[in-house]
């Protein structure tokens, strides 16, 4: 039962609309954008106050509104990604006809530039070395001043954008750092196998100077570096410097999406790749295997190496 639409300036600003069952109200929100999902969304509901934010391109979508009944905590957001809707469902706590949906509040309706509005964005980042040639150090000391990331910018980011555009002397808020992985995990270690793709790469940073200048038992390292295109190896001229320099370490790179000209290895994370690479110098020899990249590649990975033998202990995942 549609009891009311609202529609503001022109075709392509957002709308929405409510409609209500005995026990359920839906607030339908019309983004007018394909590339709507649910990251894009943040509900806040508090007692008769409902605020639903929307990521439209670089704007942001408000609807706040002053519930006209009262309704239950949980309710379910859903995205009809084809045609840019998202549908947000309350649950009544009496299951009455409302004749309205409430009272609009600040800013309701209204699409406001995102660099306007202060929204707080966390998102996790790893810290890396200046470079692959690096003497390790920890702890950090205090009077170390620099903390180094290395961050790919995806220009239809949430995030990324707004850090490529920030000038010396802005600020962002760090947390203290978190995490699983442990030194110890390195004690004795023998062979070190890292599997990384995208900025996956970036946890292997410290590792790779960690290990090749602070484990005694180490006799091999082997990184195997997953990329789409040669453009996007980070650090490979580094990479190959190092490889070359210390001939404990071998550097792999394979190209999901390779120009005619690549003829190094190919394709995604497979069974033969890893099972050609993955080989321990000495039958016992204590190893470990450290992987990092997209969820799908982490996950397709982990069940890879079990299948190859690999134990819990011996596999250490960077996930968020
Ligand atoms: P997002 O808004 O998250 O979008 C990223 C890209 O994916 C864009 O191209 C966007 O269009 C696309 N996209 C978004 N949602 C979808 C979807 N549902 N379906 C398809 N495509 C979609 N990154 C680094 O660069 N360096 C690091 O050191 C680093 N360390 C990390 C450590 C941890 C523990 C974790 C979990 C992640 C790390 N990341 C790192 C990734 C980082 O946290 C962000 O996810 C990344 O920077 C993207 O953020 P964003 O808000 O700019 O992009
Ligand atoms: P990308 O899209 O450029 O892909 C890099 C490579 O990953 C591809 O060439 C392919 O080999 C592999 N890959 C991508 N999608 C895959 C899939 N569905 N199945 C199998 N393999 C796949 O990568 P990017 O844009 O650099 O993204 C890197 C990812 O790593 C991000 O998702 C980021 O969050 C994650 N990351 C995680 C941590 C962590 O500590 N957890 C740290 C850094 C980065």
């Amino acid at each position: 039962q549609v009891t009311d639409t609202l529609a503001k300036e022109g075709p392509n600003y957002p709308s929405y609309d409510w409609f209500q069952t005995d026990s359920l109200v839906t607030i339908a929100i019309y983004t007018k954008q394909k590339d709507i999902n649910l990251d894009s969304i943040i509900v806040d509901r508090q007692d008769d106050s409902f605020r639903a934010e929307t990521i439209i391109k670089d704007c942001l979508y408000l609807i706040h509104i002053g519930l006209s009944r009262e309704v239950q905590e949980d309710f379910s957001v859903r995205v009809i990604e084809s045609v840019g809707k998202i549908e947000i469902v309350l649950k009544k706590k009496e299951n009455t006809s409302w004749n309205f949906l409430g009272h609009p509040l600040e800013n309701h309706h209204s699409l406001i530039p995102r660099k306007d509005t202060g929204t707080e964005i966390v998102k996790p980042y790893t810290p890396v070395s200046g470079s692959l040639f690096s003497e390790f150090k920890e702890p950090v000391l205090p009077n170390n001043k620099y903390i180094y990331f290395l961050i790919k910018i995806y220009p239809t980011g949430l995030f990324t954008p707004e850090l490529d555009r920030l000038q010396i002397g802005d600020f962002v808020s760090m947390s203290s750092p978190e995490g699983t992985f442990k030194i110890s995990e390195f004690q004795e270690l023998e062979d070190l196998f890292l599997l990384a793709a995208g900025t996956g790469f970036t946890p292997m940073v410290k590792i790779l100077n960690y290990a090749l200048t602070d484990i005694p038992t180490l006799r091999k390292v082997k990184l195997m570096f997953f990329n789409k295109t040669e453009d996007d190896i980070i650090w490979r001229s580094q990479l190959e410097k190092l490889a070359f320099k210390d001939k404990r370490l071998d550097v792999e790179f394979v190209l999901s999406a390779p120009t005619s000209e690549w003829n190094g290895k190919q394709g995604h994370i497979s069974p033969a790749l890893l099972s050609e690479f993955l080989k321990r110098n000495l039958d016992k020899s204590r190893v470990l295997v450290c992987i990092c990249g997209p969820v799908p590649f982490t996950e397709q990975g982990i069940r890879l190496l079990h299948d190859l033998n690999f134990s819990k202990n011996e596999i250490h995942s960077f996930t968020a």
